[in-house]
């Protein structure tokens, strides 16, 4: 006797009496559908399991062939640098906000381990470092200078607000700074303040070259 797949509608001639799917694919596909959860769970555990067992085997095997893996890949990178250059320009460009999204919960979220590292890179290069910015703050002055009077321009009830709190928290010390700077630097300060002085002396005693009119002058 043929009966008809409840799930395809195929005919088929069944081998038990309550065989009521064609094949196993359908009486699967018929299961999910009925019980949508509980695929979805065996699903995601089939792939997590999967992941796990994935992850393991290669990193198994990048040990095994580190120094044949690094190898290649400096092949295929000298080989398509060009190409490699231009595609990670072009992703970072189409993808700027998801990258500085990812890259400031990456910080977030390793703030420590990044500090740390940051320190031991910086103790480590100390002098290589301090060159380095020398040479860039050297040959882009101007523009350091341009950016940080923007910066200030566009921040200034921030900063003033900052170095209040900052002062206030560090009276004391900022004081003490203070006094054994001048103590230090007592001989130039003097002539510094004595040059000053000369200066005003020689604008006061130089005549206005403007006539001054009595009163205020109307500006035009
Ligand atoms: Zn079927």
């Amino acid at each position: 006797m043929s009966r008809r797949c409840l799930h395809c509608g195929t005919p088929f001639e069944p081998t038990k009496s309550n065989q009521r799917y064609c094949k196993r694919k359908c009486h699967a596909a018929a299961y999910c559908a009925a019980n949508r959860d509980r695929c979805a769970a065996r699903r995601a555990a089939n792939r997590a399991a999967n992941r796990a067992r994935e992850v393991k085997y290669q990193a198994a095997y990048y040990a095994a062939n580190r120094a044949r893996i690094a190898k290649l890949k400096a092949v295929h990178y000298a080989a398509n640098s060009a190409r490699i250059l231009k595609q990670k320009a072009a992703y970072r460009a189409a993808s700027h906000a998801r990258i500085a999204k990812y890259q400031a919960a990456y910080r977030a979220a390793n703030r420590d381990r990044i500090a740390k590292r940051g320190a031991a890179y910086h103790a480590a290069n100390r002098e290589r470092i301090l060159k380095r910015q020398a040479v860039y703050r050297a040959a882009n002055r101007t523009r350091i200078a341009q950016h940080a009077a923007a910066y200030r321009a566009a921040n200034r009830a921030k900063l003033a607000k900052y170095h209040e709190v900052y002062y206030a928290a560090n009276r004391t010390r900022i004081l003490k700074q203070v006094v054994a700077y001048r103590a230090a630097n007592r001989e130039r300060i003097l002539k510094r303040q004595a040059a000053y002085r000369a200066a005003k002396r020689k604008r006061l005693r130089t005549p206005d070259p403007l006539p001054r009119l009595g009163g205020h002058v109307e500006k035009g």
